[in-house]
C-alpha cells in the first residue's frame, strides 16, 4: 500500500488536490440531484458549489501547509543555531587552544634541551602539567555545552548523597583557596534527609563551575556555598566578595562565550562557556539559576532543582560487595586495550605492591574472572573490542554479584555513566584520571569501609 507519509510534501498536497477535486466532481452533482427535488433551489445551491470547493481545499492546504512549516522552521532554528555555535567555537575557541598548547609544545622542547637543569626541568613539568589541564578543562566544556545546545544530554537521576557530594567538594576546593579568603560551606539538611534523588554529575559540574568563578574572581574575603530547602526546592548558592558583576550583565552571563568587559578578558582566563553549562544543567534539572551582585560587592550565585527525597539506607548498595583487602594484597583484573593506558595504570599501583592481571577486551576479562576466584577487584574499560566494558560487566555480575568493579571510560559523559551503573559496576572513573583519584577510589572498596 502507498504510504502518504514517504511521499514528498509538494506530491502529497498535489494528489490529495487532484483526488478530492476528483471525488466532488464525480460526486457532488449525484449527491446534490438525489437530496435537492427541487430546480430553482439545484441551481442556486450549483452556483456555489465551487466555492464551497475552494473553501475547503483552503482550509485543508492552510492547516497541512502550516504544520509543514512549523517543522521546517524548527530545522531551520536547530540549524542556524548549530552554525553560530559552530562560527562561535571557531572564533573563541582557536586562541584559547592554542595558549596552552603552545606552552605544552614550548616547554616540551626546553624539556630535551641537555642544558636544563632539573630545578628547572620540575618547573617545566609543572607548567605542561597546567597547561594540559586548561586544555583538558576547554575541551570537556566545548563537548558539555555542544551536547546541551543539540538536545543530546539527558538527565541521569540516581540516588545521591548530597551532604557527600558537598563535603567531597569542599575538600577538592579547599587546598585551592588562597590564604587570605575564608571558604566554608551549609548543609541545610541533615543527613538522612539529604538523600535525594538528582544527577549527581549536572549538580557537582555546576557547583564547580561556579565555584571556580568564585576562586577566580576573588582575592580576599570569603567563599561560601551550600544549599537549604526553600519551599520544597534545594536552593543552592555560591557566594564571594570578588569583583562582582555590573546588573547590566545579569542576563547575558548565562550565554555561552560571554565575558563581561573587554579589561576582564585579558586578565582571567576562560572560554565563557562555565555559566551556559551551568544553565543548560539546570534547565534540564528543571530549576532556576540567578544571580545578585554589584560591580565591587561580591557575587552570589544560586540556582535549585526540585527536592526528591529517598528514604532508604544507601550504605545497603556498599555492604552488599564483598570485602576487600588492603591495596597492596589485591589482585586488580585490568581490562583495557590500549597499551599506553594499561601502562599507565600498571605504574599508579607499582609502589602499591598490587598485583595486576590484564585482560585485553571484555571477552578475556570474563574469562579471566572466570577462572580466577581470587580476582578481587575489577578496573574495566567500556570501549574495548571484541566484547566491550558494558556487556562484560553484565556477565560477570552473573557468577559473582559482588565482585567490585569500577568502569573506566573517556566517555565524560552523564549518560554512559549511568549505562555502566545499570550494567552493574559500583563505580566509575573517567579518563584522564590522576594516581590519586584511582588509588582514592580502589581504596573506597577496602574492608574498613564495609563492615
Ligand atoms: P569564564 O570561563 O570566562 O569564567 P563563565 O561563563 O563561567 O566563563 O563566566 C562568564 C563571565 O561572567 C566571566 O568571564 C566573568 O566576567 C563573569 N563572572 C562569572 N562569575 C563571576 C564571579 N563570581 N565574579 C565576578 N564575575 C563573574
Amino acid at each position: 500500500m502507498l504510504n502518504m507519509q514517504k511521499l514528498k510534501f509538494e506530491y502529497r498536497i498535489i494528489s490529495g488536490y487532484i483526488i478530492i477535486g476528483g471525488i466532488w466532481i464525480v460526486f457532488s452533482d449525484k449527491l446534490l440531484n438525489y437530496f435537492i427535488r427541487e430546480p430553482d433551489l439545484l441551481t442556486r445551491i450549483q452556483t456555489f458549489k465551487g466555492w464551497f470547493y475552494v473553501l475547503i481545499t483552503a482550509i485543508l492546504f492552510y492547516s497541512l501547509l502550516k504544520s509543514h512549516l512549523v517543522k521546517l522552521r524548527k530545522a531551520e532554528q536547530k540549524a542556524i543555531n548549530s552554525d553560530r555555535l559552530k562560527t562561535a567555537f571557531l572564533q573563541n575557541i582557536s586562541h584559547e587552544i592554542r595558549t596552552p598548547m603552545n606552552s605544552i609544545v614550548g616547554f616540551s622542547d626546553l624539556l630535551k634541551d641537555k642544558k636544563t637543569s632539573d630545578i628547572e626541568r620540575t618547573e617545566y613539568l609543572e607548567l605542561i602539567g597546567k597547561s594540559s589541564e586548561q586544555l583538558l578543562n576547554i575541551v570537556n566544556e566545548v563537548l558539555d555545552i555542544s551536547l546541551i545546545e543539540t538536545g543530546n544530554t539527558s538527565v541521569a537521576k540516581k540516588r545521591v548523597n548530597l551532604n557527600n557530594l558537598i563535603n567531597e567538594i569542599y575538600s577538592l576546593y579547599e587546598p585551592l583557596i588562597k590564604d587570605d579568603i575564608s571558604f566554608s560551606s551549609v548543609k541545610g539538611l541533615s543527613d538522612p534527609l539529604s538523600l535525594i534523588l538528582t544527577d549527581a554529575y549536572k549538580v557537582r559540574q555546576t557547583l564547580n563551575n561556579l565555584i571556580n568563578n568564585a576562586i577566580k574572581f576573588t582575592d580576599y574575603g570569603q567563599i561560601k556555598f551550600g544549599y537549604n530547602l526553600v519551599n520544597n526546592e534545594l536552593e543552592f548558592f555560591v557566594e564571594d566578595t570578588g569583583i562582582g558583576i555590573n546588573p547590566d550583565f545579569h542576563l547575558e552571563i548565562f550565554d555561552r562565550f560571554h565575558k563581561v568587559g573587554p579589561e576582564n578578558i585579558k586578565i582571567y582566563e576562560g572560554v565563557g562557556l562555565g555559566l551556559a553549562i551551568c544553565k543548560g544543567n539546570i534547565d534540564l534539572l528543571k530549576g532556576r539559576i540567578w544571580l545578585e551582585s554589584e560591580a565591587g560587592k561580591g557575587s552570589k550565585f544560586f540556582f535549585t532543582i526540585p527536592y526528591e527525597p529517598v528514604w532508604e539506607d544507601e550504605t545497603i548498595k556498599i555492604k552488599k560487595t564483598e570485602s576487600v583487602k588492603n591495596i597492596d594484597e589485591l589482585r586488580i583484573l585490568v581490562a583495557e586495550d590500549d597499551e599506553i593506558n594499561y601502562l599507565y595504570i600498571k605504574e599508579i599501583f607499582r609502589e602499591t605492591g598490587a598485583g595486576i592481571i590484564r585482560a585485553v577486551n571484555g571477552k578475556e576479562a570474563v574469562e579471566i574472572c572466570l577462572n580466577n576466584n581470587n580476582i578481587d577487584i575489577v578496573l574495566i574499560d567500556i570501549k574495548m573490542p571484541v566484547m566491550n566494558g558494558y556487556e562484560a560487566i553484565k556477565r560477570i555480575r552473573e557468577f559473582r554479584p559482588n565482585l567490585p568493579i569500577i568502569a573506566q571510560t573517556a566517555f565524560a559523559l552523564s549518560n554512559e555513566m549511568l549505562k555502566a551503573f545499570n550494567a552493574g559496576c559500583n563505580d566509575y572513573i573517567s579518563k584522564p584520571f590522576k594516581k590519586e583519584q584511582l588509588l582514592a577510589m580502589v581504596s573506597k572498596y577496602k574492608p574498613s569501609d564495609k563492615q
